[in-house]
Parts: structure tokens; C-alpha cells; sequence
């Protein structure tokens, strides 16, 4: 039966596909396609993990001592049955051979249906056996685990990937990463609001996706037909074949307009006027940097390195490693600009706590960005070392998340005199005058500009925290994303006088938020005086056709009506104007 679900576009575009549910479960676990000539292997890896979880529990059973209490001989007892059970080991055997799950994704899936057959029973003793299903899960888990090798990974191509788009119920940023390297048509999860990092990094994957689209991933099942319509936030499950006609129509229309934009790459961004305008990219990954220079990007205004650390291995990056990571941005880019942006961690991007490190605060306001490294001082060092390093390689410029107080800058500006002063004296080349920059995200930050126009270098200005903290709307929480909104009069003021008191101190300004990258909002940056931009690679060209229709002497008087508008309609039918001009 054909229905029609809601939520909030992410990233635009039409993705027609089969429903890939991806569990929480799931995502803690390697989960990948067999390809078809693998699918016996699969199965035998699984028999033999299971066989040696029974192994051992026999084992365990046998050692057990006389005076042992009966408890404990009847739990490992229920255990060894529950391992045998076919509704476990025939169940997930189909799942591989059928759907082609490897074997850790088969066994999560098995879990997750035979959980909702233990908490349908009625009998309080048989519900609680949900536990021992658990922990043998787990045990097979393990088993599992140890026998993975980097073999059976390379084999296992995610050969279906390309016709999936992916379910879930909520996606952490981290693990939205590991779908990079697999071609995933789109997705959809429960929760998520439009400026929450999960959808900035689903931006990055250049798919259509809608988050908050509540009780999606209760509601789809596993290889149902599905439609997105990123650009509406709708998703379509079994469309009927006039719904998929039109769609697939759209889809096509979509890729034209896509494939036309292309020739606006090798164009210099200039005014009708003839103003230079500079359009750089937020990146996560040093990967993505080639898909900035495809996009025409003049430089990187934004390298989120907080995913460097969020790696799946659960260990810090060394410096080395850090190093070869900025030197590979800065050697791709070619001579452009690199702005990278120290440690940003905390709210909803987290390190994972196996690093061993006390994690930063869960909360917007607590213990995150660069108030979790001014208190990490050796960990701060250690990043500022390669970063200061990688500038001998190209220009570099650093930028400093969340920034507020006077002595948060000059405790930074002492760490990266102190990071120089390392290098000279271990005799390693870096640029002396590499310029010192802040995000722009906290109103005081902006009441309170000259603090910082006295003390660094340029600043950009991020969007997505100052709208969250102006607003006091937690930007991933899609039970308020209706009240973030770009255009209140509030963030609107904030940034005009940013661009206002950097002019007047002759201080390099951009914006590096999500806002930088909306066609609809280009015209009003560039009435406000903004010369410099940083998106994602994918909104670049878009952008970049504004521009290129800009008469800036046209503009200034509708962004002025915006600016002197405090009425929500009374902005809007300002800025419907300036769209004309
Ligand atoms: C911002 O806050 O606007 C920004 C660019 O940084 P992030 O989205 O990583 O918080
Ligand atoms: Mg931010």
C-alpha cells in the first residue's frame, strides 16, 4: 500500500531505491553486501562462529562444579538451546543467502525481529529469556569479530549499495562517514534537524536525504520500494506507477540542470558588476577536497578536522597522521587557500570514549570546541604542531570553533606561539605569518566584535551555532526545527553588523555556515558587502549562477528594506523583492 511521509529536506534531489533499515545495532557492527560468489563463504564464517560459541559454552558447562547452584546450570542450559535454535542459526543462514548480508548484519537483523516476538509474550519468564537471546548474540558478535579479516572485507563488495537508500532511525555524524566510501542512492532517519552535524555530513555525500521524518524507520520495511524528494522533505513509500513515472521524470529533469550548471565551473565568480567574489568549500575529510577543486572552489574556507578523530579504529590520529592529512588538503588545493578549523567535538559530534580521552559535553553549552582544548592543553599542542607544519606546503589559515571570551583568544594565541616555538626548535618548517582566525557563533562574540578584530586575523562567520544560540533552538532537535529560522531579525542584525565592523577595521570576513551555501540568500550576503563564501562542494555552483546575475548597485536598497524590516512578512516580501531585481 502506497503512503506519503514527512519531514525536513536536507539535501536535494530525487532518489528512487529499495529501503536499506540500518538498526543501531547494525552500525556498531561491519555491515556490508556479500557479493554472490561469497554468499557459502559467509555462511561457513557464521557456522563456525556459532560453533565456537558452543564450543565454549559446552565447555563451560562441563567445568562447572558440583556444588554449583541449579540456576546456573539451567541459564547455560537455555543458552545452549537458544544457539541451536533454528529461528537463530536456519533464520540468519537465509539472510545471508537471500539478501546477501554479511554475516554480522544478518545476525543484528535476526535480533531485532525476534525482540519484538519477546516483548509480544505475555509470560514474564519467557519475555526475560530476551536477555539470553541478547548475550548470545553478542558472544557470536565476538566470535565473529576475531574472525574478520581484511580478506573477507575486500571480497565483499557492497555491490547493491547503488540501489539503496538507507533507513534509520537516527545516524550519529561519525557513522554517517562510514558511508562514504559506498554509493548509497539516499536517506532518511526519524530523528535530526536541518543544521545538526548528521546533516551537514549527509550533505556532504551529495544524496538526497530527509531527516525527522518521525517513526520512518518503524514504519518502512526492509527493501520496500521508497521515493525521496529531498528538496520537500517527503518521503513516498510503494509508489504506485503514475507517482514513479513523474518522479523518475523529475529525476531525469534534475540531471540536465545539473549536467547545464557544469559549465559555469572554469567561470571566474565576478559580479555583472565586475566585483571578485570568493566561493570556497567546507570540507570533513582531506578526500573531499578533490571535490572541491571538481566544483571550481577557490580554497577551503572550512576543514571540520574534528572528523579526523572520530575515526573508526577508535584511536586519536598521531600527529604524523594528522600532518599527512593537512599536508595531502594543502598539497591538493594547489596553492589555494586552507582554512582549517581546529578541533570542534562536543553537542552531537563526539569522540568515541574507547580514545581513552574523557569525552567532551553532549550538551550545545558545555565543555566543547575550543573550550575542551584550552582544557587539553598537550592534545591542543598536538594538533596546532601539524597543522603549523602543513603551512610550509601552502598557504593555511587557522580558524578556532566557538570562541567567546578575551582570554580564550589569548590562551589560544599563546598555545600557537608556543606550537612555533616547538617546531624551531625541533628544526621543522613552517609559514611564521600564518594567519589566526574565529568562527563567529555566539552573539557576544558579535556584540563584543572588537575583542577580536583587535587580536586576529580574519574571522567566518558560522551560521548554524550563531542561529542555534541567538535563537536558543538546539539544532538537532527536529521537535523545534520550525522555530530555526535564518531569516529572523535577530540573526539578520547579528550578521550585518559583523560585516559592518569588519569592513569599517579592514578585518577579512566570510560565512562558512549552512547559509553560505543557499542560492536563496546569496543576493542578500552580497548586498550586506560579503565577498566570501564556504560551502559544501555541492552547493557551489549554484551559488556561483547568482552571483555571476548580481548588479551589486541594484541590491542595496531591497537588503536595506530587509534590514529595516522586523516583521516576519514584511522580510520575506523585502527579500521576494531583492530576488527580482
Ligand atoms: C557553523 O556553526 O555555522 C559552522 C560552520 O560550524 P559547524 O556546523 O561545524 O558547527
Ligand atoms: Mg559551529
Amino acid at each position: 500500500m502506497s503512503f506519503t511521509l514527512h519531514g525536513i529536506p536536507i539535501s536535494g534531489g530525487v532518489a528512487i531505491g529499495r529501503a536499506y533499515l540500518i538498526t543501531r545495532a547494525a552500525l556498531d557492527v561491519i555491515y556490508y553486501l556479500v557479493e554472490p560468489n561469497c554468499i557459502e563463504a559467509e555462511v561457513t564464517r557464521f557456522i563456525a562462529a556459532q560453533q565456537s560459541v558452543y564450543n565454549e559454552l559446552v565447555m563451560l558447562h562441563s567445568e562447572l562444579p558440583a556444588d554449583t547452584p541449579g540456576e546456573i546450570d539451567a541459564f547455560l542450559n537455555v543458552q545452549i538451546l537458544i544457539l541451536v535454535d533454528e529461528m537463530l542459526v536456519e533464520a540468519v543462514i537465509e539472510l545471508i543467502r537471500v539478501r546477501g548480508y554479511n554475516a554480522e548484519w544478518a545476525l543484528t537483523e535476526q535480533l531485532e525481529r525476534l525482540s519484538k516476538h519477546f516483548d509480544n509474550i505475555n509470560d514474564e519468564y519467557l519475555r526475560t529469556r530476551k536477555t539470553d537471546l541478547e548475550q548470545i548474540i553478542e558472544r557470536i558478535l565476538q566470535a565473529l569479530v576475531a574472525s574478520t579479516t581484511d580478506d573477507i572485507m575486500t571480497n565483499s563488495v557492497q555491490h547493491n549499495a547503488d540501489k539503496m537508500i538507507v533507513v534509520a532511525h537516527d545516524i550519529a555524524p561519525s557513522d554517517i562517514l562510514k558511508f562514504k566510501a559506498q554509493k548509497f542512492l539516499g536517506f532518511v532517519t526519524d530523528l535530526g534537524g536541518c543544521t545538526s552535524h548528521t546533516a551537514i555530513v549527509a550533505r556532504s555525500l551529495g544524496i538526497p536525504a530527509t531527516v525527522g521524518v518521525q517513526q520512518a524507520s518503524s514504519l518502512i520495511q526492509q527493501n520496500d520500494m521508497i521515493i525521496v524528494d529531498g528538496d520537500r522533505g517527503v518521503v513516498i513509500v510503494d509508489p504506485t506507477p503514475l507517482v514513479l513515472e513523474e518522479y523518475t521524470c523529475r529525476q531525469s529533469e534534475q540531471w540536465f540542470a545539473q549536467h547545464k550548471l557544469q559549465r559555469l565551473k572554469f567561470l571566474p565568480a565576478r559580479t555583472i558588476c565586475g566585483t571578485k567574489i570568493n566561493l570556497l568549500a567546507n570540507i570533513e575529510m582531506p578526500d573531499d577536497a578533490c571535490a572541491a577543486l571538481d566544483a571550481g572552489a577557490v580554497g577551503i574556507g572550512l576543514f571540520r578536522t574534528e572528523f579526523l578523530f572520530m575515526n573508526p579504529i577508535g584511536e586519536l590520529p598521531q600527529e604524523e597522521q594528522q600532518f599527512n592529512s593537512y599536508r595531502r588538503v594543502v598539497q591538493t588545493m594547489n596553492g589555494w587557500p586552507v582554512t582549517i578549523r581546529t578541533i570542534d567535538i562536543g553537542a552531537d559530534k563526539l569522540i568515541d570514549s574507547t580514545n581513552g580521552l574523557e569525552i567532551a559535553s553532549h550538551s550545545a553549552l558545555g565543555l566543547r570546541a575550543i573550550r575542551w582544548s584550552l582544557s587539553k592543553p598537550q592534545i591542543f599542542l598536538a594538533q596546532l604542531r601539524p597543522i603549523l607544519r602543513a603551512s610550509a606546503f601552502g598557504p593555511v589559515r587557522i580558524l578556532i570553533p566557538m570562541l567567546a571570551h578575551a582570554l580564550e583568544i589569548d590562551q589560544t594565541l599563546n598555545l600557537i606561539a608556543q606550537a612555533k616555538r616547538q617546531l624551531d626548535d625541533a628544526g621543522l618548517a613552517f609559514d611564521p605569518n600564518v594567519r589566526i582566525g574565529a568562527m563567529i557563533e555566539i552573539p557576544a562574540a558579535v556584540i563584543a566584535l572588537p575583542l577580536f578584530l583587535k587580536r586576529l586575523d580574519f574571522l567566518s562567520i558560522g551560521t548554524n551555532d550563531l542561529i542555534q544560540y541567538t535563537l536558543a533552538i538546539d539544532r538537532t532537535d527536529n521537535t523545534v526545527t520550525h522555530l530555526y529560522d535564518p531569516l529572523h531579525p535577530g540573526v539578520l542584525q547579528l550578521i550585518s553588523m559583523i560585516l559592518r565592523e569588519t569592513k569599517q577595521a579592514g578585518v577579512p570576513v566570510s560565512v562558512c555556515g549552512e547559509m553560505a551555501g543557499d542560492p536563496a540568500l546569496t543576493r542578500l550576503f552580497l548586498g550586506m558587502g560579503l565577498t566570501e563564501f564556504s560551502m559544501h562542494p555541492s552547493q557551489l555552483l549554484l551559488v556561483k549562477k547568482e552571483v555571476l546575475r548580481a548588479r551589486l548597485k541594484s541590491l542595496r536598497k531591497p537588503v536595506e528594506d530587509v534590514l529595516a524590516s522586523y516583521e516576519p512578512q514584511e522580510i520575506r516580501a523585502a527579500l521576494d523583492r531583492l530576488l527580482k531585481v
